[in-house]
């Protein structure tokens, strides 16, 4: 590590006088007040503008279940981050994910390469594996000599990497693409977010499992976290209550959300303590699932980044840094109470006033205006499906277990081996091996079995394997939208789409649904999402062309002068600002779209 001044002066001492220009602007830190008051950067001496022709820092923010509509909902409620991102930057009003598998791992993927699960193999968080015939994570590594590492002396089980993900983030390009010294670093409670984020390798990709943070040795450690991680900042928050941070008649929805399936230990009413189990003196499983469901943990991972910013000092290198921090909590809150609940609208009252921090210490870190943030969800959300049904709306469950034995059942007239379906992931369905093979050149049986698919209460449609394959050209938007996210080899032979509002859900028969609600179909309530940019050559404004979250990847690579692999994403060239001044080529960035 190098301490900071040693670093200023290195610099100074390097590079002359256009050094000294940047010295100027980027010691903005030194003196936070005046930072404050600043003029925009494009007052600086010209010389000190040629400089600055790249961010200095990309930050990638990701609100894990975010739905678009929060945005327009309760912006009236923030007066921090999320505020400043709507009012200092651009905001893209119609973004929606194109594709059918609106999960996780598949959201961040796209987000972090610019392209779609056909193109980067992410096809769900996880999916059945023909080869081994078991269900495998789209973050788990066989590989014998990966394995996790635990901070904090923690021993965390599995080996994840992002080895599944086909093509390489952005923030691996940028760091292969130029020779300034790039440093990536992701936090997530969750490793298919921190993970996918990253890329194949990173600074540090970290992320929470069981009350520690961990990391994979593909990564290594870093000390500043283990340092942070040895002040537990989950276990130091044992005993705390999440009371609403609002007035009460400030809640737009009633004290309990209806159908909502709270974590262990919690009710359906604020406040929500801390204290796991009822009765335990220290934190147990409990008490980490309650965590996790609480703004607390979005204050931890804001912090840990900060952290970061400050010991390796982001944005302060040759070259131009990567941070991106996936704020999972808000996910879990959207499962438990669903869209429409108290707890939503004051974990986002809480996460704007985190955002608002974390903007405040890069202000003065790396640099108002010297770094471009984007915020953006990876899915959103589904009504829950008792909730939803109060309005009269055709809503409800789709039972997957109901299918498979609807489906073996269409298969006893037929002489196929038994059981047919391997297993039903989600939409996909994957036959025992050999059997999709023989359904398809036998119309009878694929008929029969398609027909006592359709017959299950809330199926709208189903696909075929080979009516998605190479992306066909199609008036159907749920076709187009399977097609999107379909990966030969990874995904499955048939595809159920829903009715909308109809929940698919994997509950087994006889027990009870362990959550309120849920997202991974092709209906704009789990597709749109906020895109929100602000910062370094960002023309603040309001968009309303209909974009995707792939876009920001090739936006982010237009502003730093490099080139992804895919063309799935497109540059959002409205949003950028024309006159910003460019390094080499003058005109790099072609402002209107091809
Ligand atoms: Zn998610």
């Amino acid at each position: 590590m190098v301490p900071s001044k040693l670093l200023w002066k290195r610099t100074l001492s390097q590079s002359g006088r256009i050094a000294a220009l940047l010295f100027l602007v980027g010691s903005i830190p030194l003196f936070p007040s005046t930072a404050a008051q600043a003029p925009p950067l494009r007052a600086a001496a010209p010389k000190a503008q040629q400089a600055l022709a790249k961010p200095k820092l990309v930050v990638l923010l990701v609100v894990d279940q975010m739905r678009g509509d929060y945005v327009d909902k309760f912006l009236g409620q923030w007066t921090g981050g999320l505020k400043r991102l709507v009012e200092e930057g651009a905001w893209f009003r119609d973004a929606a994910f194109p594709y059918a598998a609106t999960e996780t791992c598949v959201g961040h993927a796209t987000i972090s390469t610019g392209a779609f699960p056909s193109t980067h193999g992410m096809v769900a968080n996880a999916w059945w594996d023909r080869k081994d015939q078991k269900m495998v994570t789209c973050t788990s590594d066989p590989d014998p000599s990966v394995k996790n590492i635990g901070y904090a002396g923690a021993t965390p089980n599995g080996a994840d990497t992002a080895w599944r993900m086909a093509v390489p983030s952005f923030a691996e390009e940028l760091k292969f693409q130029t020779s300034g010294g790039t440093r990536i670093v992701s936090f997530s409670l969750k490793a298919r977010a921190a993970i996918t984020m990253a890329g194949h390798k990173a600074d540090a990709a970290t992320w929470f499992d069981g009350g520690a943070w961990v990391t994979s040795s593909v990564y290594g450690t870093q000390p500043f976290i283990e340092e942070q991680a040895k002040s537990h900042p989950a276990k130091a928050d044992f005993g705390k209550t999440w009371s609403l941070s609002l007035p009460e008649n400030a809640y737009w929805y009633g004290e309990k959300a209806l159908g909502a399936v709270p974590p262990d230990g919690w009710d359906l009413t604020f406040p929500h303590s801390l204290r796991g189990k009822s009765g335990v003196a220290a934190p147990d499983s409990a008490f980490y699932e309650q965590w996790a469901s609480s703004p607390y943990a979005d204050t931890a991972l804001t912090e840990l980044a900060e952290k970061a910013v400050d010991a390796l000092k982001l944005g302060n290198s040759n070259g131009t840094d990567f941070l991106a921090i996936s704020y999972s909590s808000v996910d879990y809150v959207g499962h438990e109470f669903g869209p429409r609940s108290r707890e939503i609208q004051d974990i986002l009252v809480r996460l704007d006033k985190d955002l608002g921090n974390l903007f405040a210490h890069l202000d003065q870190k790396v640099g108002r205006g010297n770094y471009v943030v984007a915020l953006t969800a990876d899915h959103g959300v589904v009504p829950i499906p008792e909730d939803m049904q109060k309005t009269g709306a055709d809503a409800g469950l789709l039972h997957l277990p109901e299918v498979q034995e609807r489906i073996e059942k269409a298969f006893e007239s037929f002489n196929y081996a038994k059981p047919a379906v391997a297993r039903i992931a989600g939409s996909d369905i994957y036959f025992a091996p050999g059997v999709y093979e023989k359904l398809a050149a036998d119309s009878n049986a694929m008929n029969a079995v398609l027909d006592a698919i359709r017959a299950a209460p809330g199926v709208a449609a189903v696909y075929r394997a080979e009516e998605l394959r190479d992306r066909p050209a199609t008036q159907s938007p749920t076709r187009r939208a399977f097609s999107y996210s379909y990966f030969p080899g990874r995904s499955g032979d048939l595809f159920i789409l829903p009715k909308s509002y109809w929940l698919l859900d994997g509950t087994p028969l006889g027990k009870p649904r362990s959550y309120g609600t849920g997202h991974g179909v092709p209906y704009n309530y789990d597709q749109h999402v906020p895109v929100l940019l602000m910062g370094f050559g960002i023309q603040p404004g309001q968009y309303f062309q209909p974009i995707t979250p792939a876009d920001i990847a090739p936006t982010f690579a237009a502003l730093c002068g490099i080139t992804l692999a895919s063309r799935d994403g497109h540059i959002l060239a409205e949003s950028l600002k024309k006159s910003e001044p460019r390094r080499s080529p003058p005109q790099a960035i072609k402002t209107t779209k091809p």
